[in-house]
């Protein structure tokens, strides 16, 4: 699921856990997809640590339980999670909804607004330190859209190695045909991305109705096999 992209930002949240360069693997990564722009990470001491620039393993497992206790309960925390509301600047034309790849997501705050009067579930909006150069600038929200269920062993490749007993780092690319694993997806959720393939954006049929029903436009939607 994406939306057409309007409007223009060039902007990063405000904190990050570091990459990792890991010496068992070899492979310095960091992941894309996780992002908690409703944590904030301003009562840490160490501000200038939460950066994105890889660091070794063992400091950055130090710095994930330092931020453990503010982020979701079992949120998984991968090298490269990044926290806070999106600093920059922004221009042009915002739809009701603009996401940037499949990466972020902003919302106005009225369309998401309509859509929670709609009964779509666990939608949360979360403000943004986006500066526009225009006088009335609309208020842009960013989704915080959280990490749930995973992709069915079936449709991942069978060769796939283990995951480094290091850093955790599995490396594989979205395979063809995605297909979910129905007993592992959130039963309360209207939104979420796939938790072992953060990238991927689910939108579930409540979801879509509602889009169409308020006839918010931007917002492709694909359907994804799951079983
Ligand atoms: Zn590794």
């Amino acid at each position: 699921m994406w939306a057409r992209f309007k409007g223009d930002f060039d902007a990063a949240h405000k904190w990050h856990l570091p990459g990792v360069k890991c010496d068992t693997c070899g492979v310095t990564w960091g992941s894309a997809g996780h992002q908690y722009p409703g944590v904030d990470l301003s009562q840490l001491s160490e501000q200038e640590s939460f950066r994105s620039r890889p660091v070794p393993v063992a400091e950055f497992e130090r710095l994930r339980e330092l931020v453990r206790p503010l982020a979701p309960p079992n949120a998984k925390l991968p090298p490269g999670t990044s926290f806070g509301p999106l600093v920059g600047t922004a221009s042009g034309k915002f739809g009701p909804f603009t996401s940037q790849g499949d990466i972020l997501w902003l919302a106005h705050r009225d369309a998401l607004e309509r859509l929670q009067a709609e009964g779509v579930r666990g939608l949360l909006g979360c403000r943004t330190e986006l500066r526009f150069r225009k006088k009335d600038a609309p208020e842009l929200l960013e989704l915080q859209i959280e990490p749930h269920g995973r992709l069915h062993p079936d449709c991942m490749p069978p060769d796939l190695p283990p995951p480094c007993v290091t850093c955790g780092r599995v490396g594989f690319r979205l395979p063809e045909v995605a297909t979910l694993d129905v007993a592992s997806l959130p039963m309360d959720l209207d939104l979420f991305r796939v938790g072992n393939f953060a990238t991927v954006i689910v939108g579930t049929e409540r979801f879509m109705e509602a889009v169409h029903h308020l006839e918010l436009p931007g917002i492709t939607f694909r359907e994804l096999p799951a079983r």
